[in-house]
This record gives structure tokens, C-alpha cells and sequence, in this order.
């Protein structure tokens, strides 16, 4: 029987796993579909305290983890498959094998969430991508397309700028969704062109296994159009990983777990922490703020029940 059992090993699992061993929980870190999370697709951090020349994400995520396996935390690879949160113990269930435990922290982020073509997935890796800081790289010179219409696509599209010799933001709408201060960076830098009122309907060429094009469809006049690209990011959003507490935790119409006073979700001794319950900041270090809450509640939980394997 374990004390804490934390799903994700993202910014907030990793702080909530340094934070639960230091209270001697001896805290088991199941690493999750995409280990390190959303840091492991990023290159430069640069607004993360105490770093002023910025770290690059994948080495923080390292470093978090090294800090937590220091003070006793266990790793484990692999997904979970199955949780039962109506009994004690909770019940969380992997590939390999069944753990019980007294609290567990849900830390299992968000994921960038695609346009659902088949195209899109049969070349996704071969000129499609739902990360620009870990690809864009491979578009020096080239022409690529940013779908979406908020921060993660003007991110997408500004950070492609720097090799690309032109993106354009293909937004379904004809106003953008994000910030103000995005908006100007965008309209003033000449490599980005904006293709309004159009939606991806295909992506071209699946027969090469590579991306050639798009093909676009006006969304006022259902006019059909192709435009030649070499590469295709996704910045539509991300989408928390929750379909697994369907029905057992609370979350809002969109899937984000519900939290209160503080951590806390609709069932005892059960918390959240990260992108699966924040919509609203979802930067690293309020995912790491998240995930120490998360840490310091399960220790107050188990002192309450008066249970616990620490000495
Ligand atoms: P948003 O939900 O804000 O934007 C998603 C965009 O994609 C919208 O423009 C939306 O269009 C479009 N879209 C969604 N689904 C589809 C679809 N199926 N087909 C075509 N277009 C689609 O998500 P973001 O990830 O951009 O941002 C989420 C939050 O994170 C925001 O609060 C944002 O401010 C924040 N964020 C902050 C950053 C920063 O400050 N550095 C960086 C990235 C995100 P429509 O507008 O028509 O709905």
C-alpha cells in the first residue's frame, strides 16, 4: 500500500513527488504517456525564476526529477489504464500492475489536440507537427502553416519566424483569439501572412509521405483552395487528459478536473494538480506551484485520517 501515488511526471507531478518525499511519503511517480511532459517539447525556458539566461525545458524536467529521486521518490514507466476512486484503498491500475494507495495526485497535464484527419495523423512527424520549438528547426528556408488562432499559435508562429521564410496562421475566423500584445508582434513581422475565414479540410500528400500542401475551405463561401506548404503545426489548443476519471472526479464541460480549497477534488484524498486543472495560467511554475499544494494536501490528509506508512 502506498501513501502517494502521482500520475504525471510533468512540472507538476515532478514537484509534488520532491515535496510528498520529503515528507518521507516515499511518493510512486507514474510517468505517463508523454514522460517529462509539456517542458520535454520545449527548447528555452526563459520565465522560470531563478534561471536568468533561461534553461532548456527537457533539463529542468531532469533536474526536477533527479531532485525527487534524491529524497526517495519512485519512478515508474508506463500509463495508467484503469482508477477506481470509490473505495478505500484507491485503486490505480497500470499496464504491468495494480497499486492501492491512501492518496493519489493527479498530475496528468494536457495535450495538444489535433484537427481529427486522417491525413493529419497518417503524416503526423513527417511535415506535421503540434510543437514548433522541437521542429521547427527542420523548416530553414522553407514555407509551413499554423492552424489556430490563439497564443499557442502566434507562439507557434512567431518562434517558426526565426527559420521558416514564411508561415501563415490559417484561423477559421477573421479575428484572432490571442492576446493583444501577440496580435501586434504577429500583424508587425513581415514573414507572417494570415489566411482568415478558412478550415483544413485535407493535408497533402499522404501518397509521399510527406507534406506538400493544404487544402482549405472558406468558411463563408465553402470555396475549396490549395495552398503549398512544407509543413503543418497545430495551435488549436490543448486538451487535459481526463478521460480516465470520467464519472469518478469532477471536471468542467471541457474535461478540466475541478479543484477546491486548494487541491482538493469532489473525492477525499484524491488531488490535482497542473494543466489537467488549470485552463487559465498554464505555465510551468504555476504547474509547479500547483503540484506542491497538491503534495502538502495529501500530507495533511493523511495526518487528518491519522494513516500513513512514515516513520
Ligand atoms: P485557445 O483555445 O485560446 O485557442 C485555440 C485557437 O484554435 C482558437 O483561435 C480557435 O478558434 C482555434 N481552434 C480550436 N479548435 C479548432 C479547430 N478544430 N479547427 C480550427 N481552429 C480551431 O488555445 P491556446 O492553446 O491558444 O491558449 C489556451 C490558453 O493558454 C489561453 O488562455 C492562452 O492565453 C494561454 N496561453 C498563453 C501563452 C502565453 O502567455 N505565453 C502561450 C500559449 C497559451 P476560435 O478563436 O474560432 O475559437
Amino acid at each position: 500500500m502506498r501513501d502517494v501515488v502521482i500520475i504525471g511526471s510533468g512540472c507538476a507531478g515532478l514537484t509534488a513527488a520532491i515535496y510528498a518525499a520529503r515528507a518521507n511519503l516515499k511518493p510512486l511517480v507514474i510517468r505517463g504517456l508523454e514522460p517529462g511532459g509539456q517542458l520535454t517539447l520545449t527548447t528555452l525556458v526563459e520565465n522560470f525564476p531563478a534561471f536568468p539566461k533561461g534553461v532548456q525545458g527537457p533539463e529542468l524536467i531532469e533536474l526536477m526529477q533527479s531532485q525527487a529521486a534524491l529524497f526517495g521518490a519512485d519512478f515508474v514507466e508506463g500509463h495508467v489504464t484503469r482508477v477506481d476512486l470509490s473505495h478505500r484503498p484507491l485503486v490505480v491500475e497500470t499496464e504491468s500492475e495494480t497499486l492501492e494507495t491512501r492518496t493519489l495526485i493527479v498530475a496528468s497535464g494536457a495535450s495538444a489536440k489535433m484537427l481529427g484527419l486522417e491525413s493529419e495523423r497518417k503524416l503526423l512527424g513527417h511535415g506535421v507537427s503540434t510543437c514548433a520549438t522541437c521542429d521547427g528547426y527542420f523548416y530553414r528556408g522553407k514555407e509551413v502553416v499554423v492552424v489556430g488562432g490563439g497564443d499557442t499559435a502566434a507562439e507557434e508562429a512567431m518562434f517558426l519566424t526565426r527559420y521558416a521564410k514564411q508561415v501563415s496562421i490559417i484561423h477559421r475566423r477573421d479575428q484572432l483569439r490571442a492576446s493583444k500584445i501577440m496580435q501586434d508582434r504577429l500583424f508587425h513581422n513581415e514573414r507572417i501572412k494570415f489566411v482568415w475565414d478558412a478550415v483544413v479540410v485535407d493535408i497533402l500528400d499522404v501518397g509521399r509521405g510527406e507534406v506538400t500542401g493544404v487544402r482549405l475551405k472558406d468558411t463563408k463561401t465553402g470555396d475549396e483552395t490549395i495552398k503549398e506548404c512544407d509543413g503543418v503545426f497545430m495551435g488549436i489548443g490543448h486538451s487535459p487528459n481526463t478521460s480516465l476519471f470520467r464519472g469518478q472526479l469532477e471536471m468542467n464541460e471541457v474535461g478540466y478536473l475541478i479543484t477546491h480549497d486548494g487541491s482538493k477534488t469532489n473525492v477525499p484524498g484524491v488531488f490535482a494538480a497542473g494543466d489537467v486543472q488549470d485552463h487559465i495560467y498554464r505555465q510551468a511554475i504555476t504547474a509547479a506551484g500547483s503540484g506542491c499544494m497538491a503534495a502538502i494536501d495529501a500530507e495533511r490528509y493523511l495526518e487528518e485520517q491519522g494513516t500513513g506508512n512514515r516513520e
